[in-house]
């Protein structure tokens, strides 16, 4: 069996994305496409490595920059506005891994559903934001979406083989991030560098700070709800420290499969490219001995308000789940320069979810207007 792959990754330049790369390095599998923003250092070396036919820079000086750097290359670049879209319509790989970081990953996961029968989805803010759309879009062109997210990766591989109505809950793991156990005033005055150090995961800053204040759990339950047609209230959040095992999925009749595995994305991300298969990987074997003991706790929603706020925001579902994504992305860029507390970021992102007028069944033009103006809330407030 030929079971080397055509890939295209978007966001190749980034954590998950040069993850992705490494696996089709491991793999020998051909990259057709990578997509990214700036950092044509990296992206250079990608090219000379990997050949891609087409590569889509969406900082247009840094395309033009590109351009000359690799004149003695096959490589075409596509630029500016909407280059990623423009770029996947040339395309047909096997599989396309979306990586790129936020929003902006939503419209390329649209168009990529229209041109592959596999999408890879890291981009979970893609499912957060428009997951109606993305499913229904999913369904007409007979697209798979495999999870990328490690949680969902777990789950998907949980219900493997089992009925999806027999489900009884889901149970999705949480590491609990740098903050688990801090006395709330505390939380008050961590830094950015403090709130960058994750305990189990390397990761982009953006999900890093996310997972320091939970609101990636709560992004990741909206995830979950889209992806396995399950209702929140069946989807239990459960910290546990080490990270080893990536979620659970209780059934019927009370019997838990669970997805284990060490903290390594490539896992997640290389069975998202194999999928039914299971091959060789080049991330290391788990050691039981070395770990001693499994640790579980119940999150602490009164810390972490924003793990709260995604579980209302699911129940509520229409553009909640869009303005809530939206204001937390502009908050943590301001977190990240500086320019706000941590704590900010949640007082922020629950006033503005909470205080926003829901439109139940959007369409997509409802879903991008929300997103702008929830961004503009947040700069508003910070004037
Ligand atoms: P990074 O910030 O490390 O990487 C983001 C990538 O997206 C970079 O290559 C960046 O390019 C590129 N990018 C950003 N905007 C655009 C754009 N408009 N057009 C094209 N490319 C763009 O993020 P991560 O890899 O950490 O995360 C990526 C996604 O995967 C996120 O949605 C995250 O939630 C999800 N995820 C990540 C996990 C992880 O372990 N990191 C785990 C599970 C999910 P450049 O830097 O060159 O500007
Ligand atoms: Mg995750």
């Amino acid at each position: 069996m030929n079971d080397k792959k055509h890939i295209t990754v978007l966001g190749s330049t980034g954590s998950i994305g040069t993850q992705a790369l490494d696996v089709a390095e491991f793999s020998d599998d051909t990259v057709d496409a990578l997509a990214f923003g700036s950092n044509i250092k990296l992206g250079e070396a990608q090219i000379r490595k990997f050949k891609p036919k087409f590569v889509a820079v969406s900082d247009e000086r840094s395309a033009d920059q590109l351009r000359i750097a690799i004149a003695d290359t096959d490589t075409k670049i596509v630029d500016g506005e909407d280059c990623v879209c423009r770029m996947l319509c040339e395309l047909q790989s096997d599989v396309c891994i979306n990586a790129i970081s936020g929003f902006n990953g939503l419209r390329p996961t649209l168009q990529a559903i229209k041109q592959f029968r596999r999408i890879g989805l890291a981009n979970k803010e893609t499912i957060v934001a428009a997951g109606e759309i993305v499913k229904a879009s999913a369904a007409e062109n007979h697209c798979e979406i495999i999870p990328v997210d490690s949680e969902h990766s777990a789950i998907f591989q949980c219900l493997e083989g089992n009925r999806r109505k027999e489900i009884r809950r889901i149970l999705l793991t949480c590491s609990g991030g740098p903050f688990f156990g801090a006395d709330p005033d505390r939380l008050k005055n961590v830094t950015v560098a403090e709130a960058l150090g994750h305990p189990t995961w390397s990761m982009g800053a953006k999900i890093t700070i996310d997972s320091a204040t939970l609101m990636n759990k709560g992004l990741e339950l909206i995830e979950a709800m889209h992806l396995f047609d399950v209702s929140p209230d069946k989807i239990e959040v459960v910290v546990h420290r080490e990270s080893i095992i990536h979620s659970m999925v209780e059934y019927q009749d009370r019997a838990i499969l669970a997805q284990l595995g060490a903290s390594d994305m490539r896992i997640p991300i290389q069975y998202a490219i194999t999928y039914p298969e299971r091959i060789e990987s080049p991330s290391e074997p788990l050691d039981f001995f070395k770990i001693g003991k499994l640790t579980f706790f119940e999150p602490d929603r009164t810390a972490f308000p924003l793990l709260a706020l995604a579980e209302r925001t699911a129940r509520a579902g229409g553009v909640l789940p869009c303005v809530m994504n939206a204001a937390n992305e502009e908050a943590v860029a301001y977190f990240l320069k500086e320019k706000i507390t941590f704590t900010e970021i949640s007082e922020l992102v629950c006033d503005i979810t909470e205080n926003y007028r829901n439109i139940k069944t959007p369409s997509l033009s409802d879903i991008e207007e929300a997103n702008v103006l929830a961004r503009e809330l947040v700069r508003t407030k910070m004037i």
